[in-house]
């Protein structure tokens, strides 16, 4: 077999840390040829001494020289967002893990894009801000776009099972979250600790914070309708608490098809770098018996009504995405920065969506400043 050679963005992540484990446990087939991150440029420094790739990028200028200073020898060190860029272009890899936290991912990402390379997605925002362009641009390149996403990977799985045409819709889990028993009120006070207290993933502080409002399954939704060309209405969130089932297709014969396992990202992570093949991997498996019961419920939009945005921005397409995934990232980071309450994050978003003026076959110019237009509403919503 040919050595695959892999970059990631966002190497120092926990979706990043997790590719590097399971890259040291698949053994010589898989060789590093990128790594880049944001701005922790010790942590990247420790990774490129131990995997010596070719390229290493960060994104914030200021850790450049540290970064520089501390990698002697034949790495090239880049910087910036055009370093990120460039390091997609320079470093010859063919597969990229696009694993950086936001739209801050996508530059590099749509440049994979371009370049018709094969890309690990676990970077959910940036196909929920940019999915109409970077799905047809994908088709006319050749780049292969296989999802990390742990409910995504279940659905790429399992569409294995069947013909496309024969797939009548999917369901997305989804744990529930921290806030799954607690009431509105509680809900709308929690504090960031509660909020970082996941019941069954371990994963970055955004993400935790999208799955307390119940915010990320929004995204999902938005994101499978662009990874598997799916009709708002083909898509269903059923809560299950376990994370055991990472999802299901309904096929046209009433056959539902899932995928289990335990929680646990290099599963996900695993089976997109060795696609098309499967590999031992380190994740322990499912003791069925051991687990007793699976349960389900239906979810409930009035105490996560982040939930009911996803449909939405799914349903109106053009600049919605892209506006309902900068609002919340903007949210977000007002609520770890004590500026809004946690209840805030949904309401403020949904405000900012109910106001734009949606354009419905964007470029990706448009779709950027509704980005950065749904940012400063968010902003002026708050300190005006
Ligand atoms: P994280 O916060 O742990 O890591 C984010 C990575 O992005 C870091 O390497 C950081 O240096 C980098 N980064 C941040 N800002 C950057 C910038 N401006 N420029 C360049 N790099 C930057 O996040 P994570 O949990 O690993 O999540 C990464 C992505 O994967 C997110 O989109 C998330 O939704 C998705 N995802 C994560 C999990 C999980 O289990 N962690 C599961 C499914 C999907
Ligand atoms: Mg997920």
């Amino acid at each position: 077999m040919q050595q695959k050679r892999i970059a990631i963005l966002g190497s120092t992540g926990s979706i990043g840390r997790n590719t590097l484990e399971v890259i040291d446990d698949l053994g010589s087939g898989w060789r590093i040829v990128g790594l880049a991150a944001g701005s922790r440029s010790e942590a990247l420094a420790r990774q490129a001494r131990k995997y010596e790739p070719s390229h290493v990028a960060i994104a914030d200028n200021s850790r450049f020289e540290h970064l520089r200073g501390a990698l002697a020898g034949d790495i090239t060190v880049l910087n910036g967002e055009r370093g990120l860029v460039d390091l997609v272009e320079k470093s010859d890899c063919d597969c990229v893990v696009a694993a950086i936290v936001g739209t801050a991912g996508l530059p590099a990402t749509l440049r994979a894009v371009e370049l018709g390379k094969t890309i690990a997605v676990a970077n959910k925002e940036i196909l929920v801000t940019a999915g109409a362009i970077i799905m047809p641009l994908a088709k006319r390149t050749g780049a292969r776009l296989i999802p990390i996403d742990s409910e995504h990977s279940a659905i790429y799985q399992v569409l294995h099972a069947g013909r496309r045409n024969e797939v009548r819709k999917v369901y997305l889990t989804a744990s529930g979250g921290p806030f799954r028993t607690a009431t509105i009120e509680e809900i709308h006070n929690a504090t960031l600790d509660d909020a970082l207290n996941h019941p069954t993933w371990s994963m970055g502080p955004k993400i935790t914070i999208d799955s307390a409002t119940m915010m990320n399954k929004a995204l999902e939704i938005v994101e499978a309708k662009w990874l598997f060309d799916l009709a708002p209405d083909q898509i269903e969130v059923v809560v299950h608490p376990e994370s055991i089932i990472h999802s299901l297709v309904e096929f046209c014969d009433g056959s539902l098809v899932a995928q289990l396992g335990t929680p646990d990202m290099r599963t996900p992570i695993q089976y997109a770098l060795t696609y098309p093949e499967r590999r031992p991997c380190r994740s322990t498996p499912l003791d069925l018996v051991g687990i007793g019961q699976m349960n389900f419920f239906a979810p409930d939009f009035e105490k996560f009504p982040a939930l009911r945005l996803g449909y939405e921005a799914a349903r109106r397409g053009g600049t919605a995405g892209a506006v309902l995934n900068a609002a919340n990232e903007a949210a977000v980071e007002l609520f770890r920065r004590g500026d809004i309450r946690f209840g805030e994050i949904a309401e403020l978003t949904a405000r900012v969506l109910d106001r734009h003026e949606l354009v419905a076959e964007p470029t990706l110019e448009q779709l950027l400043a509704a980005d950065r237009q749904a940012r400063d509403e968010v902003s002026q919503c708050v300190f005006c």
